[in-house]
């Protein structure tokens, strides 16, 4: 018998096409004698269209006819489209993977969902997606669990607009520049902006709450970038390190997924103690946010040797080329493989629970 995946990819957020991409590359991927994909295609306005089986799941979609049900979190899909009906094996998809970064994917909402359905699915469960999406939740856990990481502030919008002058001063007092200023719930680098002056800090608050109405202030930091990949449920592993030298100033949007010219160095050239302690950092946060599945874990390494965590990706960047699979490659494990053992992981985790 196939195992049949429902595979959930595009959705409702900034990291839309980046989630295409990368649907069709586990298509192609997957072994076909084990595997059955079923690809459910999430619009950027929300509507979810289920395909036939394709190879190429950004084509060729049909649109289905939507009952939406009282009882459900979203009118915008229906629970057949997790039935199997269009192939062999009658009766519900055995496993979800939501393919989907940012907001409406990464961040427990479809999580919620799929947990309500009672169905396994692939990555982090509804709390570890929720507090990794949003980035002053995250650091404060972090900092709770004792992790090295930068000093930060953060505002809500309505309390920016009620004095932003005083916001500005204390962000200058609290954090001086370079500064980051971010939206809290977002990825990809979408709203991020650097601030060396005033004028700059405050065309980056304006940016940032185009996106959120909670923002997050971070100090700046001259480092070297480094990720490690985890894997597993109660007994987390990790992949070797990578590094990300970008050639801009940082990391931005157009850097990761339009230019393409940032270098990833794969295994990172870093020194064994300096590995160790990122292993256990990395580890350390997983169990911080009660992690399920994967992360990668993202971190900065200053020049006196000093590991900061800057973040976890709940589903993080999984195109061939991306630093997640690139990095478990390197550690021994092909592509391929690395999807089988998710769904693996996924199904564990759902027998536990029963
Ligand atoms: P995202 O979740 O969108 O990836 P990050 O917090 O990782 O957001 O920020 C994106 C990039 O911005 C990082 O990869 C890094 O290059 C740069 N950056 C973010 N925060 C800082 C900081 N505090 N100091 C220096 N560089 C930073
Ligand atoms: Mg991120
Ligand atoms: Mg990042």
């Amino acid at each position: 018998m196939k195992t049949s995946i429902g595979l959930l990819y595009g959705g409702k957020s900034a990291e839309h096409k980046v989630s295409m991409q990368t649907a069709l590359a586990v298509t192609k991927a997957l072994n076909f004698e084990k595997f059955e994909i079923h690809p459910i295609y999430i619009t950027e306005d929300g509507q979810w269209i289920k395909g036939p089986q394709l190879s190429a799941p950004a084509e060729n979609i049909k649109q289905l006819e939507f009952s939406p049900t009282a009882a459900l979190p979203s009118p915008a899909f229906n629970p057949s489209m997790f039935q199997a009906e269009d192939s062999g094996s009658a009766g519900t998809l055995d496993v979800i993977f939501p393919l989907l970064h940012g907001p409406n994917g990464e961040d427990g909402t479809v999580q919620g969902m799929l947990e309500l359905l009672n169905l396994p699915y692939v990555g982090n469960g509804v709390l570890a997606s929720a507090a990794g999406m949003d980035k002053v939740i995250m650091k404060n856990i972090f900092a709770q669990a004792g992790l090295a990481q930068v000093d930060y502030v953060s505002y809500i919008r309505s309390e920016w607009e009620a004095d932003p002058e005083k916001a500005y001063s204390q962000v200058e007092e609290k954090l001086g520049y370079p500064s980051f200023v971010k939206p809290a719930n977002l990825g990809s680098s979408v709203g991020i902006s650097k601030c060396t002056n005033r004028a700059e800090l405050e065309e980056a608050f304006k940016e940032a709450f185009q996106f959120d109405r909670k923002i997050i202030i971070e100090q700046g930091v001259t480092a070297r970038e480094i990720e490690i990949g985890v894997l597993g449920n109660d007994h987390p592993e990790c992949s070797v390190a990578g590094e990300i030298v970008p050639k801009k100033d940082f990391y931005d949007y157009k850097a990761k997924y339009e230019d393409g010219d940032t270098a990833l160095v794969i295994p990172a050239e870093i020194e064994e103690n300096e590995y160790q302690d990122l292993k256990e950092q990395a580890v350390k946060a997983y169990k911080a946010l009660d992690c399920s599945g994967l992360v990668r874990a993202d971190f900065f390494l200053t020049k006196d040797g000093q590991l900061l965590i800057n973040e976890v990706n709940t589903m993080p960047g999984f195109t061939p080329f991306s630093m997640f699979p690139l990095m478990w490659k390197h550690t021994g494990m092909e592509y391929p493989q690395l999807i089988e053992r998710l769904v693996e992981l996924a199904i564990e985790r759902h027998e536990e629970k029963q």
